[in-house]
């Protein structure tokens, strides 16, 4: 029997009134697992108004109370982390030990957060006129809505609302519906942990439940991250309503080989990168540069290395380890195989084709092979969009000048790598790539907790990335505070003055 996910709302499940849901599907196996609720306005109602209620008690609890109830959620997730990899596994599809490392850099957020009362740390300026001192606090800005998308079910979540609660906020986080579980998962830890009801609440939903949260004069601030033309119209709407918003987009990350780099290590990096999750990172790597004359070389590395990956369901237990996982659902493995299909009718060369790949005893799963394509144009459809499956495209270019002019022309600037031995070549690139977050021989460069993941142009509709200071800048609202103390013994003259007030 499939089970029933339900909303979160003043700290307990939450059916909703819509008698709407959605199937949840384990990609391994094609079974429906689950039945997601899929709020209408007056379920969104409700859960909105849970954390509007909490906000007031919240933001006036202490510093170190809120601090404690984060450092134990902090310790009840690093010790059930495989139980909640598990869930992701099960609805997501990507390996185990890939779905503890989403847990872990997720929960390193959260071991940031535990140092908020630091981060909130004002400033105080004595005299700075006679009799006068100014200081500086931060504040919380009410309830935040979290929209997040399904390849990262618990990190992409704990990027924003560890700061957010430990601030003083109260959160409302709509899950994916593809892989709602987590979401739950982590509101009873929040509970567990002590966390007063109606701080942290769940959402379920699709369209209608986003637009209840983009629209409602509760909702002060929205943290959003998903495909770019979803993360534009969630900026506009949720700007159209007055709030603070913060949109994190799609991606196409180029990798750029220069000829002295190692290519054992680039190949490794670029099979690790393009492959990993099925694809499905925003940071995966889907287009690879190789700068002349080590094309044929590396390609022919990649592909070697390909051929050795182990497809199959990734759930920990299961006979053999599995390397990738499927995609998350059907629709989403048929959209990515018309891919691999449109690079081949517009010319690309197929050097390993994942449609002929076949998973023994997964037949109803929703699996495709990772696919290499190479001497791929700046002009076909492989190259211009998200693919978000296991699919790497090869384009060839002759000089590092050709190779930055190719990665600063593409629409998206999430994340970028360069491999090279050279220094210099190394610097230059980091100075002029216009791309928020870059790889120095590393592919997947996700900066750690204590600084910011964001991107660049198409990548962020706002200007503030998650987590890190940003992240708290973005929670929490300034005031500024001057102020003077009549002190007898040296009492200001008083007297009238209409001009502007000189520091004097
Ligand atoms: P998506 O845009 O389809 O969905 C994201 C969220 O928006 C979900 O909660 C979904 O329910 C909601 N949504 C979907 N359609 C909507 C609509 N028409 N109106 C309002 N809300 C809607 O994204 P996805 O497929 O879940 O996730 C994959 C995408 O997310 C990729 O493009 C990937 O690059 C991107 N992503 C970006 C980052 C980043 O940091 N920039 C991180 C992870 C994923």
């Amino acid at each position: 029997m499939p089970t029933s996910i339900p909303h979160w709302a003043a700290g307990a499940p939450y059916a909703g009134t819509s008698g709407l849901t959605a199937p949840v599907t384990n990609p391994a196996t094609g079974a429906v697992t689950g039945t997601v609720a899929l709020a209408s306005d007056a379920d969104a109602h409700h859960v909105i108004e849970s954390a509007a209620e909490a906000v007031a008690a919240w933001r006036a609890t202490s510093l170190a109370r809120r601090t404690q109830i984060v450092f134990r959620f902090r310790e009840l997730l690093n010790s059930r982390r495989d139980e909640l990899a598990s869930i992701i596994t099960a609805e997501h599809g990507k390996v185990h030990s890939d779905a503890v490392g989403e847990v872990t850099r997720g929960q390193e957020v959260v071991e940031f957060a535990c140092g908020i009362s630091h981060l909130l740390k004002g400033s105080r300026s004595a005299a700075v006129s006679t009799g006068v001192d100014v200081h500086s606090v931060r504040q919380p800005l009410g309830v935040v809505g979290i929209i997040s998308p399904f390849n990262f079910p618990a990190m992409v979540p704990m990027w924003f609302f560890p700061i957010a609660i430990a601030a003083g906020n109260t959160v409302v986080l709509k899950p994916s519906e593809k892989d709602p579980s987590a979401s739950i998962w982590l509101a009873r830890l929040w509970k567990e942990a002590g966390l007063p009801d109606g701080v942290f609440n769940v959402l379920q939903g699709d369209k209608t439940a986003v637009d209840a949260l983009l629209r409602s004069p509760q909702v002060a601030a929205i943290s959003f991250v998903g495909s770019t033309p979803i993360a534009e119209y969630v900026y506009c709407e949720a700007s159209r309503f007055g709030k603070r918003v913060q949109a994190l987009g799609g991606a196409k990350n180029h990798m750029v080989v220069l000829p002295d780099a190692d290519l054992d290590l680039a190949a490794d990096a670029a099979v690790n990168a393009g492959y990993g999750s099925a694809g499905e990172r925003c940071m995966a790597i889907s287009v690879l540069v190789a700068v002349e004359p080590i094309a044929d070389d590396l390609v022919a590395r990649i592909a070697e290395r390909t051929r050795t990956l182990v497809i199959g369901d990734g759930a920990a237990g299961t006979d053999r380890e599995a390397d990738m996982g499927p995609l998350v659902t059907r629709a989403h493995r048929d959209r990515v195989a018309s891919f691999v299909a449109s690079g081949e009718a517009a010319g690309a060369k197929v050097v390993v084709d994942g449609r002929q790949t076949a998973v023994a005893g997964e037949e109803s799963g929703f699996f495709l092979g990772p696919t290499l394509f190479d001497q791929v144009t700046p002009d076909m459809e492989i190259y211009r969009e998200e693919i978000f499956g296991p699919v790497l495209s090869v384009v060839r270019v002759r000089s590092y000048e050709e190779a930055l002019a190719l990665v600063n022309s593409n629409p998206y600037g999430n994340g970028t790598a360069i491999f090279t031995n050279d220094g210099g070549a190394a610097r230059r690139f980091e100075q002029d790539v216009e791309v928020g977050m870059i790889g120095v021989n590393v592919p997947v460069p996700v900066p750690v907790a204590y600084y910011s993941f964001g991107g660049w142009k198409r990548s962020l509709y706002g200007d503030t990335h998650a987590h890190g200071v940003e992240g708290v800048h973005f929670f929490t609202r300034g005031k500024v505070v001057t102020s003077r103390w009549i002190d007898p013994a040296n009492r200001p003259a008083g007297g009238l003055e209409l001009g502007f007030p000189r520091n004097d």
